[in-house]
């Protein structure tokens, strides 16, 4: 749903600029020194980027689903490290306390994660539980105004820098599987809260993720989600069902940028006396790429009016990221290819979004996990 075109253009715009002016002249500087400059995470909270899609009364933008996605699709026309930074505040790591958190947490957290001033990560996955996030080990156990977590999460996203953690943990031993699980609102610098080592990953430079090590940690009752034991797993499935939208819009925008530059060099690089891009095995290439962006990109916009509509997406979300993100993978590929040797050097940057897009196949469910999903609502739906 699209509230007001113009507005919305302006803000599509401002963010197209930045990406254009700013963003894209760094992103070699941030592969090779795995920061962001502090400036241009600055100018992001300046934009209003941490706060996309957090209601406007606690300080965001309040973007609908449809307009979060067009903005996406901007964002992704560089390097995904930089959406990375503030995704998880506008996704896994604030959308927990939107859509299930007490008006006191929604008071307390959404302005600053809507400004920037603190960073929210989403810990789900642990060293045993990946795929199988309900077989989850953390444990939080009662005792008077507070609960006592103890466990480890695994490869949390933005956890270096961090000012809150929404966490899964089971409150109910007895409960097996995904029951039983409750989530947390856990600040930084709880005692008993600690960070392992940055991990060294393929890509994403500039993005880190790091082990949240829970030893009895001491959390105040009031930070329960919603304020209701086990119903965390639930919480953390609605937050998934949008971010697998949102990942699924970054592969198409990240897809269109190697396709833009497959193209330009395409058109520039002479072989045989003309341009590559005459040769139709090329053309081939392009012309597919360009086909299933569109396809990936359509998928995208659908699922994401579905939502604004009210409607359970857990399907759609799966299947626009199931394609989307094998979709953009196969564009990597191509694109390396196109830019044959200069492909494989780190100095054309493709080989950097090559492995940078890699890892949307893996995270917020892996393709298998989302074939699963959809398969398994198709049967559920069939059998009603
Ligand atoms: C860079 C990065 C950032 C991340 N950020 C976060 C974060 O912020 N928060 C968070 O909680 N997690 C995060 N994750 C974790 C991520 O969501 C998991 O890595 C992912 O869900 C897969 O879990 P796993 O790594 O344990 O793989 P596994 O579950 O061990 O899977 C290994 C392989 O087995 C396949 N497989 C597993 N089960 C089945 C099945 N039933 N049928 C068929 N195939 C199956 C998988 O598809 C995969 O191919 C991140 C991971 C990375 C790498």
């Amino acid at each position: 749903m699209i509230r007001d075109q113009e507005t919305l253009n302006i803000l599509l715009d401002t963010i197209s600029r930045f990406v254009r002016e700013r963003l894209v002249p760094q992103e070699a500087h941030v592969a090779e020194t795995d920061q962001i400059p502090p400036e241009l995470v600055a100018e992001m909270k300046e934009l209003g980027l941490f706060g996309l899609s957090i209601p406007e009364e606690f300080g965001g933008m309040g973007l609908t689903m449809e307009e979060e996605v067009l903005a996406t699709f901007e964002i992704g026309q560089t390097s995904p490290c930089f959406r990375s930074l503030f995704a998880t505040n506008n996704g896994i790591g604030g959308q927990g306390i939107v859509i299930d958190g007490t008006p006191e947490q929604k008071r307390d957290y959404l302005p600053r994660l809507a400004s920037g001033e603190i960073i929210g990560s989403f810990a789900l996955t642990e060293p045993d539980a990946g795929s199988d996030a309900g077989s989850l080990r953390t444990s939080a156990r009662r005792d008077g105004d507070h609960y006592v977590l103890n466990g480890t999460k695994r490869y949390i996203t933005n956890a270096p820098e961090a000012g809150i953690f929404t966490v899964m943990a089971r409150t109910n031993p007895d409960a097996k599987g995904p029951h039983g699980i409750s989530a947390f609102i856990v600040e930084k610098g709880t005692p008993g809260l600690s960070l392992g080592n940055i991990d060294k990953k393929m890509g994403q430079k500039g993005a880190h993720t790091c082990d949240v090590i829970f030893e009895d940690c001491r959390v105040p009752a009031s930070n329960l989600i919603g304020g209701k034991e086990e119903v965390g797993f639930k919480t953390a499935m609605k937050v998934l069902d949008k971010g697998r939208i949102n990942i699924a819009a970054i592969c198409v925008g990240v897809a269109e940028r190697m396709l833009a530059d497959a193209l330009r060099y395409a058109m520039e690089r002479k072989q045989f006396g003309k341009p590559i891009a005459e040769f139709q095995l090329i053309q081939a290439m392009l012309a597919d790429s360009k086909a299933e962006i569109y396809a990936a990109r359509t998928m995208v916009v659908d699922a994401a009016r579905k939502r604004d509509d009210g409607r359970d997406v857990g399907t759609e979300a799966a299947c626009a990221k199931l394609f989307a993100s094998e979709m953009c993978c196969r564009v990597a590929d191509r694109a390396v290819q196109i830019f044959g040797g200069a492909g494989y050097l780190s100095e054309y940057g493709i080989e950097r979004f090559y492995r940078d897009v890699r890892l949307f196949r893996i995270f917020e469910g892996t393709s298998q996990i989302q074939q699963l999903v959809i398969a398994r609502n198709m049967i559920r739906a069939a059998g009603e």
